[in-house]
């Protein structure tokens, strides 16, 4: 359309504009008028109008005057991490964890609920509906401060539409949440994979936030993938992009769950490393009985026991125990190694419960993954791990979809 701009466009303008400078002062702060507007290219009148209505919100406050450089001091502008909180929520088949997060993306509270809601898709609004409502009530935040609520599920989820389509860990599947939950908690609510999510929360406040383009892996009990190109979380068409597990390692290889045979997943889970020894050494009598490929919780823990036995018979000189965490890191690699290859990315950040536990397995990782990168595209790649990350973290990640939006994208009205 053209001509003079209608009041809506305006309107979205200045909401576009205002969010350009409260991540601008997110990223920079302290910093003064003068800076922003140098940094934004608006105006010194658009930046003091914009600003001061930014303060007035409690979004940012004045921390001081600038050093004095000869001429009138000017004012040094700062988030204020209490003027707004996101909640997030990650769902698990047989646990959830709640967090309120003020706008720095740090954990000011959290909660966990023992609660089973695999195989409850018809009581799953009503479920996050009660979660959030504990959250709320017993954080003690003001709900006129929350500025949405983000929830994380595993599996495949369609984002943009706010559908779990496929959830096998809760076995959820085509369920429509976030519009039905933001009318019942009259708040803005973002659904998305547990994996974009965390991704989203490394490039907002984590290591990924120096880079442009580049990986998130998540090992343990399964293996995720996120993907940033051009500062955005990839999603893929309908957002089942980075199924990095399900990449085949292992032509005619183990039986996976997702019905193929020989998925990187199954060489480089938890059950991945148990299988690799079982291999290895299947004449002998392991001492503890755990069913591979089951989903329940106990043999969820029961394969991250399995994998500090190994860890610890590694450290005898078990050479068998050695070789099956050498065996997954290989196999890492080469798949890391093809993905490299095709998309360049900058950086590689391993994270989950299952980073690297054991040096060698990082170590031959990495050996397979620079030899079979491209010419010299392995050769400048950054791999940074940060290991142990609890299932708060994934809730933090959840989180950081209502902090993303708040801070990246028009702000709501
Ligand atoms: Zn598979």
């Amino acid at each position: 359309m053209q001509g003079k701009s209608a009041p809506a466009d305006r309107k979205l303008i200045r909401a576009i504009n205002q969010n350009r400078l409260l991540n601008l002062i997110r990223l920079n702060a302290p910093i003064s008028r003068p800076q922003l507007a140098a940094l934004s290219g608006l105006s010194l009148a658009t930046v003091i109008g914009l600003t001061g209505e930014l303060t007035t919100r409690n979004f940012v406050l004045e921390s001081g005057p600038a050093e004095s450089t000869g001429g009138r001091k000017a004012t040094l502008l700062d988030l204020r991490p209490e003027g707004g909180f996101a909640l997030g929520l990650m769902v698990r088949g047989f646990e959830s964890i709640g967090v309120v997060v003020d706008l720095r993306g740090d954990v000011v509270f959290s909660l966990h609920w023992d609660r089973s809601l695999k195989h409850r898709s018809a009581q799953a609004i009503e479920q996050i509906v009660e979660m959030t409502n504990d959250l709320l009530s017993q954080s003690g935040v003001d709900k006129d401060l929350v500025i949405g609520l983000g929830c994380a599920l595993s599996g495949y989820i369609d984002a943009k539409s706010g559908i779990c389509v496929d959830s096998w860990n809760l076995d959820w599947h085509n369920i429509e949440l976030a519009e039905p939950l933001s009318q019942r908690l009259g708040l803005p609510v973002m659904i998305d994979n547990d994996v974009s999510c965390i991704t989203t929360y490394e490039k907002l406040f984590g290591w990924g936030s120096s880079y442009e383009d580049f990986f998130t892996v998540v090992l343990g009990r399964g293996v995720g993938l996120g993907l940033v190109f051009n500062g955005a979380v990839y999603r893929g068409a309908t957002g089942g992009a980075g199924e990095f597990g399900h990449m085949i390692a292992v032509p005619g290889g183990r039986c996976c769950e997702c019905g193929k045979r020989g998925c990187l997943e199954e060489y480089v889970s938890f059950r991945g490393i148990i299988a690799n020894y079982y291999e290895r050494n299947y004449k002998e009598n392991i001492p503890i009985n755990i069913t591979l490929n089951s989903t329940s919780d106990q043999a969820v823990r029961s394969e991250a026991r399995m994998v500090h036995e190994l860890l610890e018979r590694t450290a005898r000189g078990d050479e068998l125990a050695a070789q099956a965490f050498q065996h997954s890191g290989e196999l890492l690699g080469i798949a890391l190694a093809n993905l490299v290859n095709v998309l360049n990315p900058e950086c590689i950040v391993l994270t989950g419960e299952g980073a690297f536990v054991d040096q060698a397995m990082f170590q031959s990782m990495e050996a397979v993954l620079r030899q079979n990168s491209f010419s010299l595209l392995g050769k400048d790649l950054r791999l940074l791990v940060e290991p142990l990350v609890g299932y708060e973290s994934w809730a933090r990640g959840a989180a950081a979809l209502v902090l993303h939006r708040f801070f990246v994208l028009p702000m709501h009205p």
